[in-house]
């Protein structure tokens, strides 16, 4: 009999797990809280054992085809001028910009074009309850229809209410780090460099070139007040407004965009659980283990993805299946957690003139030998998922 998955969430790693189950014979429906597939958000990029996967699930060229054509990310004094460049990488893992960048809503939708039509995705929806029976789970959507399911998954970002039927405990630890993604219209000095300028305060904006004719825009700033993420847009617009008031270079006119742009904010955070399934529910990509916005969280939601597909293909035990995903996983995923340290966040977003003068001292001094810094920076930073032997599942 055709098995069934019910996924919620459809960002990366719902669509990318639909992609890899439906290859393998499986029936899934994807429930997504939002109206429509969100578009908002900046690039994220696709690294490591992660390009193996988008290879594996024949997307690679379609994807590369999708990219943004960043060149690289250029630091900018208070007059837009350059303190430092940065060129983007050539191959599958180094720079910061990486060579497969994409947008996160553009990622989103070749994967979403890629399965709607073997993939019943319900949009406006959302689980209010779920009954493990032993063989099977029983979810009740907030409007009463119950969906019956051989494996439940979710996979709904960081802030996820659903794990809590899960895993009642599961908390997520906010980093202090507060990032607002907006898409603003492009004018004629927005050129292919990621700028990026920093404001004394720990603050910064930047401007990223997009592949829709638009501009994305990053206000980030380091605050100790929690649950500013919790807040409503009004709120949130306010507080940024207040925020970057006086922040100089492009930020005056970030802010003039702020009312009608499509914005995504975000108290940075992370998830850490001692088990990602209960029964035959199982959590997958930031749900499980959001790691913060550094260049990890979307491969390792697609290294993610395509793991607990391959283990559930193979093996008819459901809990075996999402038992031995989580044993193949943690590991990559602990290791981008323990990577991220506070004090990175507060070296790269300083408090005083001075702290900023010396970051652009120090990025000035670095720009120019940063492909053989490169080299031994990116062995000790390389993103997790570079260094994952990803398994070789049976051809889907
Ligand atoms: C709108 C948006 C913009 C982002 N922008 C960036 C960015 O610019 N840079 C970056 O590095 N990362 C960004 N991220 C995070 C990034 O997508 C993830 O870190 C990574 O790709 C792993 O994705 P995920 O699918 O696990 O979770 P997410 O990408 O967080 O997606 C979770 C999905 O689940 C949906 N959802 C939430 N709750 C429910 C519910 N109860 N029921 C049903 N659906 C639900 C959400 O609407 C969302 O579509 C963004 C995420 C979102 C949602």
């Amino acid at each position: 009999m055709t098995r069934h998955a019910l996924i919620s969430g459809a960002s990366i790693a719902g669509p990318a797990l639909a992609h890899e189950l439906a290859a393998r014979g499986w029936r899934t429906t994807v429930l997504e809280r939002a109206p429509r597939l969100r578009d908002e958000g900046q690039n994220v990029d696709v690294r490591g054992a992660a390009r193996e996967v988008v290879r594996r699930m024949g997307l690679e060229d379609t994807l590369l085809a999708a990219g943004t054509g960043e060149v690289g990310l250029r630091f900018v004094d208070d007059a837009g001028g350059r303190v430092a460049e940065f060129p983007a990488g050539e191959n599958d893992s180094d720079g910061g910009t990486a060579e497969m960048e994409i947008l996160r809503g553009e990622l989103s939708r070749v994967l979403y074009e890629r399965t709607r039509e073997h993939t019943d995705y319900r949009f406006g929806e959302q689980i209010a309850d779920l009954a493990d029976h032993g063989d099977h789970v029983t979810a009740t959507l907030q409007g009463g229809e119950r969906i019956d399911a051989d494996v439940v998954v979710v996979a709904e970002g960081t802030h996820s209410r659903t794990r809590s039927l899960v895993l009642p405990d599961a908390d997520t630890t906010e980093l202090g780090l507060h990032i607002a993604y907006l898409t603003i219209p492009r004018t004629a000095d927005d050129d292919r460099w990621w700028r990026w300028h920093t404001a004394a305060g720990s603050r910064s904006t930047s401007l990223r070139p997009d592949n829709r004719g638009t501009t994305r825009a990053m206000l980030a700033f380091v605050s100790d007040v929690r649950g500013l993420g919790e807040l409503d847009r009004d709120d949130q617009i306010l507080i940024l407004r207040r925020t970057f008031a006086d922040a100089g270079w492009e930020a005056p006119r970030v802010l003039a965009a702020l009312d009608d742009a499509p914005l995504y904010f975000d108290a940075v955070g992370q998830v850490r659980l001692d088990r990602w399934s209960a029964g035959r529910t199982v959590l997958l990509g930031d749900a499980a283990w959001a790691t913060g916005p550094f260049g990890t969280g979307t491969s390792l939601a697609l290294v993610g993805a395509h793991v607990l597909a391959g283990e559930l293909g193979t093996r008819s035990d459901v809990p075996t299946a999402l038992a031995r995903y989580e044993e193949i996983v943690r590991p990559s995923a602990q290791r981008a957690q323990d990577e991220v340290k506070p004090l990175a966040i507060r070296a790269m977003n300083p408090r005083s003139t001075a702290a900023v003068k010396l970051q652009r001292a120090v990025l000035g001094v670095a720009a120019p030998v940063s492909d053989k810094l490169g080299g031994l920076v990116g062995r000790l930073t390389r993103p997790p998922a570079d260094r994952f032997a990803l398994p070789d599942y049976p051809a889907a």
